[in-house]
């Protein structure tokens, strides 16, 4: 989850008008750390994994993964991301049925487990693909939707944080990574520079991301039921989503059709069930933000279980509930925003005339200068800005550069 305790959840309510990270009004105030009664009980055999009611070790995960492989060559293979910092194997199966034409198929990404105790997401994969697959040839959704999109599912990106302990064990399970880095906090930031080094498990899925075409993604946490949409690293005041209407669009499809199986669930943030990111609380390096804005793929953050490290023996029931939506999500992929406003489009500078303040329709991954009509650099702002102040200029013609874009500027 993004990380939350019962004092701030206290301040935020009491102290609501200093608080940082004001709720919206129909927000509720975060619930405390889920305080179940965690019975993790664990597979040690791909066998025992059939009721799903049980966390698999490390090595009947792998086994898992490798059967899928085996079991359906023309449907899947492994493609292995990379490895972690204490060289756990960070694996996706990626599904692409027998094309019988050639048209464009577009690629889908979920993924689960950034935050290595939160692990209802990762056993919620693993049912997915087993279902997914078992499914082909005789459920028409799901033999419909494989044949028209190409599914990469990843359902462990931090093993070494789910299996801290050891390899035959969740329980005792770690957020961070093995070099204690939390790796949703670790991306490269596009809006503001830094130089943290990026942690091997990230440096991984970067690099998986830059040589495939997603177009739309889910990261898969726990600690909270909320649809979280991008972006993290502002509030929907400061810098909307350019698609944020599409989002709050699939968000309630995502979490209505959770609630017809199970009225309780996704309540525990918002009434309604999803959030804008920022509007939640604001961060900076999470994995969501850097893959729309870098990859131009659309990705939001799925907080499915309020409790991290659920009691193995209520799995099924979060399947139950789950299982839909995580089917439905991924048909959005072929009712995506023509433009989703982001990698591809040009930023408007606005107001032009300007008497004092420039926006932008949205944030540029690079400085912006400002020159004199004769050239001669006069200013220039960070990468991520979304205002610029030119209040001290006097009155005259601009230009703002960046990324290899002009754009001329009046100031009265
Ligand atoms: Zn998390």
């Amino acid at each position: 989850m993004k990380r939350i305790c019962l004092l701030l959840a206290i301040l935020t309510v009491t102290l609501s008008a200093h608080a940082q990270h004001k709720p919206r009004p129909d927000a509720f105030p975060p619930l405390p750390e889920a305080v179940e009664t965690k019975a993790v009980t664990m597979a040690t055999s791909v066998e025992e994994m059939l009721s799903w009611d049980r966390y698999p070790t490390y090595s009947v995960y792998l086994q898992m993964m490798e059967k899928w492989a085996t079991d359906f060559p023309q449907l899947c293979h492994i493609d292995t991301i990379g490895t972690s910092v204490k060289g756990r194997l960070i694996l996706s199966l990626f599904i692409e049925t027998p094309s019988t034409n050639n048209l464009y198929r577009p690629e889908f990404f979920y993924s689960s487990t950034i935050h290595g105790d939160e692990v209802t997401g990762f056993v919620m994969l693993l049912r997915l693909i087993d279902t997914l697959l078992n499914g082909y040839g005789n459920n028409p959704q799901y033999t419909n939707l494989l044949n028209r999109t190409r599914i990469s599912i990843n359902p462990l990106a931090n093993p070494d944080g789910t299996y801290y302990l050891g390899d035959n064990t969740v329980q005792g399970s770690v957020r961070y990574n093995a070099h204690h880095v939390d790796l949703n906090r670790n991306y490269p930031n596009p809006f503001v520079s830094s130089k943290a080094t990026i942690e091997p498990e990230n440096e991984a899925m970067i690099n998986y991301f830059d040589h495939h075409l997603f177009r739309l993604s889910a990261n898969l946490h726990g600690g909270s039921e909320v649809m979280n949409y991008p972006w993290d690293s502002f509030t929907s005041l400061q810098n909307p989503h350019p698609c944020a209407d599409w989002w709050i669009d699939v968000c309630k499809r995502f979490v209505d059709t959770c609630r017809t199986y199970n009225n309780s669930h996704f309540r525990d943030v918002t009434s309604s069930g999803y959030i804008a990111g920022g509007d939640w609380y604001v961060i900076h390096g999470g994995r969501q933000d850097y893959f729309n804005y870098h990859n131009n793929c659309l990705e939001l953050t799925m907080e499915v279980s309020t409790t991290k490290t659920l009691s193995s023996n209520r799995l099924p029931e979060y399947w139950n509930f789950l299982q839909h939506s995580l089917v439905n999500y991924i048909e959005e992929i072929h009712s995506l925003p023509e433009n989703n406003g982001i990698a591809n489009s040009k930023v408007i500078f606005y107001p032009n005339p300007t008497v004092g303040f420039i926006h932008l329709t949205h944030p540029v991954f690079s400085p912006i200068e400002l020159f004199g009509v004769d050239g001669h650099p006069l200013m220039q702002f960070p990468s991520g800005i979304v205002t610029l102040d030119l209040n001290n200029l006097p009155a005259g013609i601009y230009l703002l550069r960046y990324d290899g874009n002009t754009t001329k500027i009046l100031k009265q």
